[in-house]
């Protein structure tokens, strides 16, 4: 058989790798911490699990529109317009079936090969894995610990090219828990005048996760980019809703028939339970989010305080998504085989920073989306851990 050679050229997210490593060592009897993957340790608030159940029972389990049903799409569109204090199109809304959707057909539509394409290193990987697929040159925007892993306008700018087509853009982060502060992202958009034929992907996916009183800066609320922004959203880490398989995306009017074809010739529409559990995410009582807020908050603090106190470990304070990114630099180890070591030899999964980019060597990423206890006794199992090596 002979396969598509873009394949060799695909990646993958080692988090899920690191995830079924966790779980055979557990299935061998080992207590595992599991700080690897990154998605909330809640569960989906039961008015939103009920709005699925009535869903089935109400016959609602046909195919819906590809890209969604009209009172979700209407719902996405009244709630960014709220929050942005702008008008959205509900017709430019689609439903997809994961946030992780948005970023694989923005890719697939926008990248080919003799194009350059912009994404965040470290990053969430897909970003690259996809870029590459497609056959584009992928540009890494560095993402600096001295900046307080924020992206610099000033240098994303300086990377654009006449063949610069898309720049992703994701803001709080993964890997690092940064957020970029809004005076970054006003130079970035008023630079971005000077390049029309660059398009925006902005993962806002962690956009209500934030701490020490951010606010969310949505690339939604700048009118001068709006018809070349895709923006990407969903309720995985919002409403803990990870397995679901549910996102959504904003699309610019000349691209949202072909994401509408894509959506029809691959998925057909998302679950439609699912949908209505959204609906009911979105419309329903908000006080689980402020409360896992709260609790991620709690966990924030005490893992950033104790992972400074580790020998040869220095972590910065993020300030969005539940992720630690401590530099791990002056322990010796290199981060690939500090993860894997720790997950070995002292039981705590870990994610090595370079599965998020080159410029992840010297880092570790902790998710702290798990109890206190269980982050207290992984921080104990590290310092005896690198007190031993
Ligand atoms: N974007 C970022 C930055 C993420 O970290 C993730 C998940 O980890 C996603 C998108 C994908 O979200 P989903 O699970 O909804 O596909």
């Amino acid at each position: 058989m002979e396969l598509n050679p873009a394949f060799s050229r695909i990646g993958e997210e080692n988090a899920f790798a690191v995830l079924a490593r966790a779980q055979a060592l557990a299935a061998q009897g080992k207590h595992v911490i599991n700080l690897g993957i990154g998605q909330p340790d809640f569960k989906t608030p039961p008015h939103i699990v009920q709005a699925a159940v009535s869903a089935l029972q109400n016959g609602e389990h046909g195919y819906t529109a590809a890209t969604g049903i009209p009172a979700l799409r209407e719902a996405v569109a009244a709630e960014l317009g709220s929050r942005y204090n702008t008008t959205v199109n509900e017709e430019l809304i689609s439903i997809m079936p994961g946030g992780k959707v948005t970023m694989f057909a923005a890719i697939l539509m926008l990248g080919r090969p003799g194009v350059d394409i912009l994404y965040p290193d470290p990053g969430f990987p897909i970003y690259r894995s996809m870029i590459e697929y497609t056959g584009a040159n992928p540009v890494p925007i560095p993402i600096r610990e001295e900046n307080g892993f924020a992206f610099s306008a000033e240098e994303t700018l300086s990377l654009i090219t006449p063949s610069t087509r898309l720049l992703i853009v994701n803001s709080p982060a993964n890997p690092c828990g940064g957020v970029t502060p809004k005076a970054e992202i006003d130079a970035l958009v008023a630079g971005l005048a000077d390049h029309p034929s660059v398009a925006i992907l902005s993962d806002e996916i962690y956009d209500r996760l934030l701490y020490d009183d951010e606010t969310h800066v949505s690339l939604l609320s700048y009118p001068s980019i709006r018809d070349r922004l895709i923006l990407l959203n969903g309720w995985s880490k919002t409403y803990a809703m990870t397995g679901w398989r549910l996102g959504y995306s904003l699309w610019p009017e000349a691209l949202f028939d072909a994401v509408r074809k894509l959506s029809v010739n691959a998925w057909s529409c998302v679950n439609t339970p699912s949908q209505y559990a959204a609906l009911a995410a979105l419309t329903g009582p908000q006080d689980s989010v402020d409360e896992m807020v709260t609790t991620f908050d709690e966990r924030r603090q005490f893992v950033v305080a104790a992972l400074n106190e580790l020998p040869g470990i220095s972590c910065v304070t993020p300030k969005g998504a539940f992720y630690a990114f401590p530099n791990i630099s002056h322990t010796g180890w290199k981060a690939k085989a500090l993860a894997s070591a720790l997950l070995e030899e002292a039981g705590i999964a870990v994610i090595g920073g370079p599965d998020f980019g080159t410029l992840g060597e010297g880092y570790l990423r902790l998710s702290y989306a798990n109890s206190l206890p269980n982050i207290e006794q992984a921080i104990d199992r590290m310092a005896s851990f690198l007190n031993e090596h």
